[in-house]
């Protein structure tokens, strides 16, 4: 799960992590008193939505006058912001951020995460923080600063003041460095987290480190034991189509190819997709419709899938192991009689009662084609939805 900037430096500050003043506002008739309240004479006004590259995208945006901040405002709320890092229609800006304006002197970069590779915590840093650190990753890697933490070890304040030196900090800095980075060790274990990044991580003038971006993502899995964390969460930044799946108990995930999916078994799932390509075809989605699913699940599933603009054909690939392929033929049938057939479908059943399940299908009224072997299957619909 995701979480805004606003929030993230909200949990920071309660980890004793610094960050500058600021006001949520949701909409411009409270901007003028959100720069009275902060005070100064410089404020950044920044869109609240789940995705990095706010700044780029023109979603960050400086202001040296009241008026130019309710500017910003208009412009930004009730639009989308598109960055490099959403897609192409963007997410909709429901919440600005209004923070007062920091002399920067050096951003830095500082994340943790959760290393597969390694099996540990890993903690990023960099002198080279801002807006190009994929950049600074992929063409200079040796400016990435790595140090890893053993899951059942800790990280402990000679690690910190390391990691300081070497990024320059001394002092004063070095010290609120460690606090920082003490705080966010501290958060990504207490809260389950599997991201968590500031970036910039800002020195200023007055000599203090600031966290001027927050960025958290939590391990889903652990989420029934943060209930302070999931009342965060902000559907309006989701995909639609995904979360209504989800209170279905279906796995989605919509994609851009023409081919829409309706496999059981997540393995499954992966293994058509890949078919469909290897046989020129593309996936508009991933879908798992689960073991034990039911004739409502398939029809669900279904409208899911008939609804993507981009879908040309449907693949249904069912393994009967749990379920029984009769049954799901029926639950076929039902949703196509229920939410129509506008598409070519192909269904290939394995396992138990397929051919029962098959007779099915090729006994009704509706254009289904069926097949026993996924090869053809795939072969078909490509060609079907060409
Ligand atoms: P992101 O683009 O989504 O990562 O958004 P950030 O919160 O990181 O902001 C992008 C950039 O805006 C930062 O890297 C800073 O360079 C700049 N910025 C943000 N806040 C301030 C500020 O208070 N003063 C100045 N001068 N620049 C800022
Ligand atoms: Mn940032």
């Amino acid at each position: 799960m995701h979480i805004h900037e606003y929030q993230a430096k909200s949990l920071f500050r309660q980890f004793n992590i610094q960050t500058p003043v600021a006001v949520l506002i949701n909409s411009t008739e409270n901007a003028s008193k959100a720069c009275a309240e902060l005070g100064g004479d410089v404020w950044v006004v920044k869109a609240q939505v789940h995705a990095g590259g706010r700044g780029k995208g023109g979603g960050v945006i400086l202001c040296r006058s009241i008026e130019e901040v309710e500017n910003a405002c208009n412009k930004l709320f009730g639009s989308n912001l598109v960055t490099p890092q959403t897609d192409a229609k963007g997410l909709p800006i429901n919440q600005l951020l209004i923070e007062s304006g920091q002399s920067i002197e050096r951003e830095l970069y500082l994340g943790l995460l959760v290393d597969r590779q390694t099996q540990k915590i890993t903690i990023l840093a960099s002198t080279e923080g801002g807006m190009d650190i994929e950049k600074v990753a992929t063409e200079t890697p040796d400016k990435i600063i790595k140090f890893g933490i053993d899951p059942l070890g800790a990280l402990t304040e000679d690690d910190c003041t390391s990691i300081a030196l070497k990024l320059n900090l001394k002092g004063n800095l070095a010290n609120q460095f460690n606090t920082t980075l003490l705080g966010l060790y501290e958060i990504f274990i207490t809260k389950d987290v599997s991201l968590i990044e500031i970036n910039p991580l800002i020195t200023t003038a007055e000599n203090n480190l600031l966290a001027l971006d927050g960025k958290i993502d939590f391990d889903d899995n652990a989420l029934y034991r943060h209930e302070d964390i999931v009342e965060m969460r902000d559907t309006s930044q989701e995909d639609e189509k995904e979360n209504e799946a989800s209170e279905h108990q279906l796995n989605y995930i919509s994609l851009d190819g023409t081919i829409g999916c309706m496999v059981n078994g997540a393995g499954l799932a992966m293994a058509t997709m890949d078919l469909i390509e290897h046989h020129g075809g593309s996936p508009a989605n991933f879908l798992d419709v689960g073991g034990g699913t039911t004739a409502e699940r398939v029809a669900k599933a279904f409208e899911l899938i008939q609804t993507e603009a981009n879908v040309r054909g449907i693949l249904v690939n069912i393994f009967g192991g749990i379920v029984r392929c009769d049954l799901i033929a029926q639950g076929i049938l039902q949703a196509v009689e229920k939410v129509g057939l506008n598409l070519p479908i192909v269904v290939r059943l394995e396992g138990t009662n397929a051919p029962e399940g098959l007779t099915l299908l090729d006994q009704s009224s509706f254009d289904i084609h069926t097949e026993a072997d996924l090869t053809q299957a795939a072969i078909k619909i490509v060609a079907l939805s060409a």
